[in-house]
């Protein structure tokens, strides 16, 4: 499979990393999730000084870290033609691949996802980036890679937590256009075919809008409510539960302004139930959604004037949102506090 984003041609190759000859290139530089050494050693043979060990923590993808892959990319002689091999989930291959952006003003790029949402989303779409200042992804390139090598052999390894994250993200790109992931998921074909059909949605969004100004921007859906659900549990609610609890608030917004019907409402959460995706987050953080959501959504008004929200209509299509009452946001979110 390729696809094109601003001139660049990416291919995504479904190989066996027992097979391939990924590591075997004479000018390669590999920086990879130590947790991916630990449990597929052999691919890590013979690398010596071409190779960077990274923590994939979210607190590390930080100026810090970044610094510490481009001394070793300096040290290692790393040229332009060298291929910088990224190999992890999407925490490794966004700040590994925003090394390759800017080191020598842009190395070669190959992206190795070893997560369900690395395969699915991160890894796809050229987006690259690190935390800054406390702000999630705020400093960033777009490059997109030559390469993006999947083995589904990888999921074996990953935890119940990260597989679920990475069906969030799965079932939110069933409600793009055109997407056949809901009959795909449905008639239960290969984690493969559904990997590659998830592919095919985002890619289809992003390719005439890489930088995010317009039909891209559905992919953000759920996301405006995950922002204050993640900030107000100071990130204790992981992403992918965050995001499956706010593509619910969305759909029940929607519902609320007359957007969808009550039968429309239904089937989306039955959607996201039938893949038993989070509904409820702790009834702890409402105070601090109060809080914390105001200024979030105040901030994110200021970078845009706007309060964007992607939303259900009709047959449950996307569309993208201009809403002005933060208070109503605010209390969708908070109706789906569990009783604890
Ligand atoms: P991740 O990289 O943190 O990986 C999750 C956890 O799984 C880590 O502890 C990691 O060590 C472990 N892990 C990775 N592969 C494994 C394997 N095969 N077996 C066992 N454990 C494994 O997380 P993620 O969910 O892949 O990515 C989240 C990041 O992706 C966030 O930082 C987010 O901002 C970013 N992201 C980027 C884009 C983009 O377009 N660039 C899109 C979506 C998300």
């Amino acid at each position: 499979m390729k696809y094109k984003l601003n001139g660049q041609i990416s291919e995504i190759i479904f190989s066996s990393l027992q097979t391939t000859q990924l590591f075997c290139g004479e000018n390669i530089f590999v920086i990879a999730d130590v947790v991916i050494s630990k449990h597929f050693p052999h691919l890590f043979a013979d690398l010596e000084e071409s190779l960077h060990y990274f923590e994939a923590k979210e607190k590390h993808k930080d100026f810090d870290h970044l610094r510490q892959i481009l001394d070793k990319m300096q040290k290692a002689n790393v040229n332009r033609q060298t291929e910088i091999i990224a190999l992890g989930g999407g925490i490794t291959t966004d700040l590994a691949a925003f090394a390759a952006s800017i080191f020598k003003r842009g190395c070669r790029l190959i992206l190795v996802p070893t997560t369900l949402l690395g395969m699915v989303d991160a890894a796809i779409g050229g987006k690259t980036g690190f935390n800054y200042a406390g702000v999630k992804n705020i400093i960033g390139s777009f490059y997109p890679a030559e390469k993006i090598i999947i083995d589904v052999e990888f999921l074996k390894t990953l935890s119940e937590q990260e597989l679920q994250a990475g069906m969030v993200e799965i079932v939110k790109m069933s409600f793009l256009p055109n997407s056949n992931l809901s009959q795909l998921l449905a008639e239960r074909v290969s984690v493969e075919e559904i990997i590659k059909e998830a592919i095919r949605n985002k890619i289809a969004v992003c390719v005439n809008d890489m930088e995010d100004r317009n039909s891209r921007r559905l992919l953000n859906l759920g996301h405006t409510f995950a922002h204050i659900l993640e900030a107000a549990s100071d990130y204790a609610i992981s992403h992918g539960n965050a995001v499956s609890i706010g593509i619910r608030a969305a759909a029940r917004y929607s519902l609320k302004k007359g957007f969808i019907q009550i039968n429309q409402f239904s089937e989306i959460k039955k959607r996201l139930d039938r893949y038993a995706l989070p509904q409820t987050f702790p009834n702890r953080y409402i105070k601090a959604i109060q809080k914390k959501g105001i200024s979030l959504i105040l901030q994110d008004k200021k970078a845009d004037d706007r309060i964007n929200l992607v939303l259900f209509k009709n047959n449950s299509e996307l569309f993208l949102h201009t809403a002005d009452d933060i208070t109503e946001i605010l209390q969708v979110l908070q109706g789906f506090a569990d009783e604890t």
